[in-house]
């Protein structure tokens, strides 16, 4: 029979983000880890939503058979969340959990948060990557060291949040004595390859040591993300058990902020700051549109709230009530339409924009209707920092347009191959 008999978990900001949106927990026998992606909070939500869940499971006792059911549970947690708030909107989240029985470990996984087993001093992937570039790698398309190096590979494929339901990876694996497991966020396998990684396991003899050996070979190498780290070792029923019984539930033990020196403060950022721009093209719409309607109906309605004692006037009352009326009507079908029309847009269009001090892909359209409805959200965002751009670069990029999700692609692809000059 085994179980964990060392564990160490370690969550750090990086030096480029301005905020840690990965979470972990560490609570014999689950383990986990998930990245959040969103606006403003959003993909901090996320994914302390998904983990507080997860948590969940070990109370409950967990089995490994439940371990997809739990997932999807974080799933529609996360997912009703971001109904429920339109500041949370479109967010979302990776995890990657294992569940560590006498013999197996179970490993469910949505997105590219990673999984790996190190046995006898060789590392072993254990998770395949919900990634449009690990995609393309595995149908041949790409190489390895393409994919590795490609400016797309933070885009997933998949994550808990934007759908009611999801699509979980469920693999077990037979266990032995002596087996590390390690769970990550991308910040980490982005950052450095496997065959460091394998090193910094084999040079250490503590996971703790371990771990953060990890995190700062991701920050040496840039730390342009969040890095999480849970390892665990596998060992008999017999052996010494340091750090397992007194270990904290989810511990965000290190949570070293490096941040920004500097952001660019004369471009607004769509994920703080409403912004209605230019008039609308084809199949579009313009908030100013909406608001003439809207104030088209203000005058018209007024009246029939005021009385007239004058008897003569009744008729000419009467036809001013029909007109109210007719008005009111068409300006709910007006509303309709725009409303129809704005959301046919956000389906199929894109700009550049500003999220969170960086270069990002938005789908939608760059205004606000009333009521603080967003056309817009942030479906990538790069590792560039707005600062870092040129006044023309950011005139360039931040001018609005709409584009197709092809053409955003290529024009981030050309910022971050520093391709823009
Ligand atoms: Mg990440």
């Amino acid at each position: 029979m085994l179980r964990v008999v060392e564990q160490a978990a370690f969550t750090d900001t990086g030096r480029q983000r301005r905020a840690n949106e990965d979470a972990m927990l560490a609570r014999a026998p689950l383990y986990a880890v998930a990245d959040g992606m969103g606006g403003a909070k959003a993909g901090e939500i996320a994914s302390r939503t998904a983990i507080d869940i997860l948590g969940l499971g070990v109370e409950d006792g967990i089995v490994k058979a439940r371990l997809v059911e739990l997932v999807r549970r974080a799933n529609r947690a996360v997912h009703e969340a971001q109904l429920a708030d339109a500041d949370l909107s479109g967010m979302g989240t990776t995890t990657t959990v294992a569940h560590v029985g006498d013999e197996a470990l179970t490993v469910a996984h949505v997105g590219d948060s990673r999984a790996y087993l190190l046995r006898d001093g060789s590392l072993r992937r254990l998770t395949d990557d919900h990634s449009l570039v690990e995609e393309m790698r595995r149908s041949g398309r790409l190489t390895a060291e393409e994919a590795a190096n490609h400016p797309q590979r933070s885009i997933i494929t998949r994550a808990l949040g934007p759908d009611p339901v999801v699509e979980v990876d469920v693999r077990e694996f037979a266990l032995q004595a002596g087996d590390v497991v390690l769970l990550c966020s991308d910040g980490l396998t982005s950052m450095i390859p496997e065959s460091r990684i394998t090193e910094l396991l084999k040079e250490s003899s503590r996971l703790d040591t371990a771990g953060r050996a990890l995190i700062a070979a991701a920050n040496a190498a840039g730390g342009r993300d969040n890095i999480t780290v849970v390892l665990l070792r596998i060992g008999g029923i017999d052996d010494e058990d340091p750090t397992v019984a007194g270990a904290p539930a989810d511990a965000d033990e290190q949570a070293t902020q490096v941040g920004l020196a500097a952001t660019g403060a004369s471009v607004p950022d769509l994920d703080t700051a409403a912004t209605v721009a230019g008039s609308g093209s084809a199949g579009t719409i313009d908030a100013h549109e909406v608001r003439a309607a809207a104030e088209a109906a203000g005058p018209v309605t007024q009246p029939l709230a005021a009385r007239d004692p004058r008897p003569g006037r009744r008729k000419q009352r009467s036809r001013r009530r029909s007109r109210a009326f007719a008005a009111t009507i068409a300006v709910v079908i007006t509303l309709g339409i725009v409303a129809f029309a704005g959301w046919a847009a956000t389906r199929v269009t894109y700009f550049v924009g500003s999220s969170q001090g960086f270069v990002a892909i938005y789908q939608g359209v760059p205004y606000d209707l009333p009521f603080g409805v967003r056309l817009y959200k942030p479906i990538y965002r790069s590792g560039v920092p707005t600062s870092s751009l040129s006044a023309s670069e950011r005139e360039r990029l931040y001018d609005h347009q709409l584009r197709s999700g092809q053409d955003s692609q290529d024009l981030i692809k050309a910022v971050e191959r520093e391709e823009l000059r």
